[in-house]
């Protein structure tokens, strides 16, 4: 493995910066799909801390095998991560270093690595970030939205009444809103957005960095209508528009012309800065306005 050995050189040149410290834990990013995105760090700190621990020991080997890494594995996911989590602290504590890595994409985002990271800060062991692809920020940037303001969801909780609750806190958020979600439960998704938050636009970004990607820019009620005939497959992240206040709900939607006038007559408008204001807001032209009052 020649070009591994040439990362290697590469991180020996950087003055000892890229050092494998001991007792400390590293939070790897991996790919999302494409075995490329892997960063030369992440080759570099893998090959170099004492042991591995890995949501998937059978998904992880063939990205080690890939990058010509051989390191001892530990399981660390959802279900052992209390038990877990305590025995790979020990080690940390007694001087080892250690890898943590998740199925795909930066740990602690949607999967395990939180609570170690949790665990590890309150010992005063030394964590540090090694970032990479996050399937997040992937689909964010190739969604065609509004990206200045955003905020994450990731997975909706399939509990009904804590599901409907959390849409509904959001639903006044005019950031971009990205959601998590498996392909089986796409389309009951689609529903419930489409429920809480009305039709907005949306990116739906499909098996992102692998051969069948996707990213389509639909609205979510063509999407529910596009789902009831077509079987979602592959990975997905639902880039949704943020709230965008309508003529509806705004303040003047059940004021007359006149009254709406002299909403801003009482604000202390001139009775032609006022006209100019109102006509603003329902987006006509102010001579319009002015002609209909007199
Ligand atoms: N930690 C990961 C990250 O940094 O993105 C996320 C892990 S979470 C358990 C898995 C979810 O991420 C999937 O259900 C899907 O919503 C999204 N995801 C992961 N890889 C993806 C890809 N290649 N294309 C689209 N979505 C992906």
């Amino acid at each position: 493995m020649s070009s591994m050995k040439n990362i290697d050189r590469l991180y020996e040149e950087e003055d000892g910066k890229n050092k494998i410290e001991k007792g400390t834990l590293y939070l790897v990013s991996t790919p999302i799909g494409n075995l490329s995105d892997m960063t030369y760090r992440a080759v570099h700190v893998l090959s170099g801390v004492d042991f591995i621990a890995a949501e998937d020991t059978r998904n992880t080997p063939k990205l080690l095998m890939h990058y010509g890494i051989k390191k001892p594995l530990v399981s660390y996911f959802e279900h052992n991560k209390a038990q877990r989590g305590r025995e790979i602290a020990d080690r940390l504590l007694s001087g080892e270093s250690c890898a943590l890595v998740t199925d795909a994409g930066t740990p602690a985002i949607s999967d395990p690595g939180e609570d170690l990271v949790k665990l590890c800060r309150s010992l005063n062991i030394p964590t540090v970030p090694v970032p990479g692809a996050c399937a997040a920020i992937t689909a964010l940037t190739i969604s065609a939205l509004f990206t200045a303001k955003f905020s994450f969801e990731g997975f909706l909780t399939t509990a009904k009444g804590d599901r409907r609750a959390r849409l509904e806190a959001i639903k006044h958020d005019d950031r971009t809103v990205i959601f998590y979600e498996a392909p089986h439960k796409l389309q009951d998704t689609l529903k419930d957005l489409l429920t809480h938050l009305g039709n907005r636009n949306i990116a739906l970004c499909r098996e992102l960095t692998k051969i069948n990607e996707e990213v389509i820019n639909t609205t979510l009620e063509e999407a529910v209508g596009y789902y009831e005939t077509v079987r979602p497959r592959g990975e997905f992240v639902i880039v949704v528009e943020g709230y965008k206040q309508s003529d509806e709900d705004s303040f003047w939607a059940k004021m007359t012309e006149h009254e709406h006038v002299d909403f801003y007559i009482n604000q202390g408008l001139s009775k032609m800065d006022a006209i100019k204001a109102a006509a603003k807001d329902r987006k006509i032209p102010k001579g319009e306005l002015y002609k209909k009052l007199l």
